[in-house]
């Protein structure tokens, strides 16, 4: 064998007396004579072993944590622990040098804020290989439940002249100068010398524009980069970060509730599957944090009976009115123990609330529905009762919120009074109306951030620690 094997093949491999060539990153480097090698393939670990003065001594001090080194030699069973089989080393090769008096990595526990410092080199710890492979899987996974279903998957620009939500909170995308921008008549900067002709902005949600491809296409998604310049500093919010988006005809709000809870029941699923290594790597990981908490604080589940916890329940479903029942006459209001008192029906839900609802009351995933329209975008299809749209959030455990979604208005004379009530532009939205003139349908969708699906099945605390380089308020390095 000629070829460079990965670490992962060989080690399922089990078998011994061939030869390989393995290539990767020094882990440690014990008594001159064992090496941990790693090469991202699994958090596992290849022992090679040196034979005593077969290599000179210049080589065997380039043998550092951090060093990139190809190895050639037999797989041979091992007489240590932890591991099957090792390889005893024929040739070694020194393919890049680490100085270990720099390298900010060392084979020790790192705090996650010193990694998040460190984040173009932080891959190279356990913690973060693992995280990284599962969320290669979950994306994986969720291109795989769409095509099994027949989903068309459509690219949604990055650049748009909507505010889809009308919630403001975007990226302004211009090629004027910044210091000197030309004005108009009226002394506003002066657009229509920009680069497109008219003020664009870097979307915050594909859904205008997935609405517009489901309506000939009958169900697609996106699964794309959505950017939100909301200031918010939360463990679960970045400015950049990643939406699938599904858009489907023909269909109403059960319907769209139940693809949303198969959708996550997949995923998951698929990433205890195939990730087994890594999410029992996370669970302990999680067990060692939870020490330092105090024991009211710990969870009751650790991460891998959450997650199967997660796939062997229905999720509760409710509407919102409901759960403003249950909140307000719930001992934690009485106590006032929420920072935010449920008063009555009509406010928003905080985050303290919804996870009331899924960690303390049902103990399961919710689902709300049917919120007042008053907190809600303008295309959500309007209720019988006036008062309330058929919106749909999902409600995780430790998340709070990780899918928001609804039934769209169809009906093209109270989605344009409901776009006048609250001050949507109609004429620059004429594309998105015309499907309402031209064959319009029951239609729903909804939007999943992929990042908050990522730190529920790895188990992580924060946001920043389940994108590869996360943009957040100051945050832009790397
Ligand atoms: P939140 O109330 O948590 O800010 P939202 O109501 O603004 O969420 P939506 O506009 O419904 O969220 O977006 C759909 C999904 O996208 C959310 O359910 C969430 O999973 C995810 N999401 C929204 N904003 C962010 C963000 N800033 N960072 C990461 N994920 C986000
Ligand atoms: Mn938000």
């Amino acid at each position: 064998m000629s070829q460079r094997t990965k670490i992962k093949a060989l080690l399922q491999l089990e078998e011994t007396g061939f030869e390989v060539t393995v290539k990767g990153w020094v882990r440690t480097f014990r008594n001159n004579q064992f090496i941990a090698l790693n090469d991202g393939s699994t958090n596992n670990n290849l022992q090679i072993v040196v034979a005593l003065d077969s290599l000179d001594e210049d080589t065997l001090k380039r043998i550092t944590t951090g060093a990139a080194i190809s190895v050639t030699g037999e797989v041979v069973p091992s007489l240590g622990k932890g591991q099957k089989v090792e390889v005893k080393a024929k040739t070694l090769q020194i393919l890049g040098d680490c100085d270990p008096t720099t390298y900010p990595i060392q084979p020790k526990k790192h705090s996650l804020e010193f990694l998040r410092d460190n984040a173009h080199l932080r891959f190279r710890t356990n913690t973060f290989g693992a995280v990284f492979r599962v969320r290669n899987t979950l994306a994986f996974a969720v291109h795989k439940f769409f095509n099994e279903r027949g989903f068309v998957y459509l690219h949604t620009p990055v650049i748009t002249a909507s505010d889809a939500e009308g919630a403001g909170e975007m990226f302004r995308v211009t090629t004027l100068d910044a210091v000197k921008p030309p004005l108009n008549d009226e002394g506003h900067v002066d657009f229509k010398q920009d680069f497109f002709g008219k003020a664009t902005n870097l979307t915050v949600s594909g859904q205008l524009e997935g609405e517009l491809g489901a309506m000939a296409l009958s169900d697609i998604y996106t699964f794309g980069p959505t950017f939100r310049a909301e200031n918010s500093n939360t463990t679960r919010h970045l400015a950049e970060f990643w939406m699938i988006e599904p858009e489907m005809a023909f269909c109403d709000l059960t319907e769209n509730m139940d693809t949303a809870e198969a959708l996550l029941k997949y995923v998951i699923a698929y990433a205890l599957e195939h990730n087994a290594e890594d999410i029992e790597f996370l669970t302990q990981r999680l067990l060692e944090e939870e020490k330092q908490k105090p024991q009211q604080d710990r969870s009751e589940l650790n991460l891998l009976e959450k997650l199967q916890f997660c796939l062997g329940n229905d999720f509760v479903r409710l509407t919102y009115t409901e759960a403003i029942d249950i909140l307000k006459d719930s001992s934690h209001n009485k106590k006032k123990k929420f920072q935010y008192l449920i008063e009555g029906w009509g406010t928003d839900l905080q985050s303290e609330h919804e996870r009331y609802l899924v960690e303390k009351h049902f103990k399961k995933p919710v689902i709300l529905t049917d919120y007042p329209k008053e907190i809600k975008a303008f295309y959500m299809r309007q209720n019988e009762d006036g008062k309330t749209v058929r919106a749909m959030d999902i409600l995780f455990p430790g998340i709070g919120e990780i899918v928001g979604g609804s039934q769209r208005e169809e009906r093209l004379d109270k989605l344009e009074q409901r776009m006048n009530e609250m001050g949507i532009p109609t004429e620059e939205l004429w594309w998105y109306l015309d499907t309402r003139r031209f064959g319009a349908c029951e239609h729903a969708g909804f939007g999943l951030g992929f990042e908050r699906l990522v730190l529920f099945v790895t188990g992580m605390g924060n946001i920043r620690d389940v994108i590869p380089f996360p943009r957040a308020p100051k945050t832009a390095e790397f």
